[in-house]
């Protein structure tokens, strides 16, 4: 049975811009765990008890032991078929814009490049005193424990937007506009309980943009979309772009 209408199909085909919106969820079939299921504990912690300046600034070196076990975890994983689905669709076209709350990587290695990864990157540092940026495995700063500047020695801390932390404002500005000009927005693996990425969902949907969401559950987005496909972002969406692009089956 099929996943769409044809007048869906045709829409999508004849969009000129196209929004995806991704979330842990789609890194999940990965084997990377999300914070709202099993892997949202580490030790006694939840994960926003890390994922926070206070954290970091009363212990350092636990939040840094939490990082370096998950960027470990990221390192061995793979991308999926969702991950994997997105790059091919943004080769095939350039205007498939993707935004990512995923901190993992995983869409640059799935070939991704047209990418806006607005929380951050788990490979990446900064310095809590100049600022100078760090990748932690090409600069040699992958040992485990606190990590410090090679240029001024203060401490660096993850390249990471962390709760109550404001975002990258020149990043936050391409995802506003990318937005209002989707004529198509997927919303993949993302409960939209933090504000600005579930913003910029209604805000394309606002503008005209037809929503898709692939969530094995429900969100608070869900009202306001029109397609919700409840399974796995690995096994709809190359369903999906099986049917919006029939002639790559055959290739
Ligand atoms: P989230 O709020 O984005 O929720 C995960 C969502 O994914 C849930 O709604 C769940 O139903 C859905 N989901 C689970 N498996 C799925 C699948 N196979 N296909 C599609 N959807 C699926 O994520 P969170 O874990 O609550 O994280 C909150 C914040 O922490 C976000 O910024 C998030 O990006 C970050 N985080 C990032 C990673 C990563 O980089 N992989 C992992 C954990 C948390
Ligand atoms: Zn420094």
């Amino acid at each position: 049975m099929s996943l769409l209408s044809p007048d869906v199909i045709h829409r999508i085909r004849s969009a000129k811009n196209i929004l995806f919106l991704t979330g842990a969820g789609i890194s999940s079939e990965s084997g990377i765990p999300t914070f709202r299921g099993e892997g949202g504990y580490w030790k006694t912690f939840k994960a926003e008890e890390l994922a926070t300046p206070e954290a970091f600034a009363k212990h350092p070196e636990v939040v840094w032991e939490w990082y370096d076990w998950r960027r470990g975890i990221c390192r061995e994983a793979k991308p999926n078929d969702g991950h994997l689905t997105i790059a091919k669709w943004q080769t095939s076209s350039p205007t498939v814009n993707l935004i990512t709350q995923n901190v993992d990587g995983l869409h640059p290695r799935a070939g991704s490049r047209n990418l806006l990864e607005i929380h951050g990157n788990i490979f990446r540092a900064r310095c809590t005193n100049c600022q100078a940026k760090y990748h932690l495995e090409e600069d040699g700063l992958d040992k485990p424990g606190l990590k410090y500047c090679t240029a001024c020695e203060s401490l660096l801390r993850p390249d990471i937007v962390w709760f109550g932390e404001s975002y990258d404002n020149r990043l936050l500005t391409k995802a506003w506009e990318q937005s209002k000009i989707a004529h198509v927005v997927f919303v993949i693996g993302t409960s939209a309980n933090v504000s600005v990425p579930a913003n910029l969902a209604l805000t394309a949907i606002r503008n005209g943009a037809i929503g898709i969401e692939i969530n094995p559950e429900t969100t608070t987005l869900t009202a306001s979309i029109q397609l919700h496909f409840g399974g796995k972002a690995g096994e709809i969406l190359p369903e999906i772009y099986k049917e919006v692009f029939p002639e790559s089956i055959s290739q």
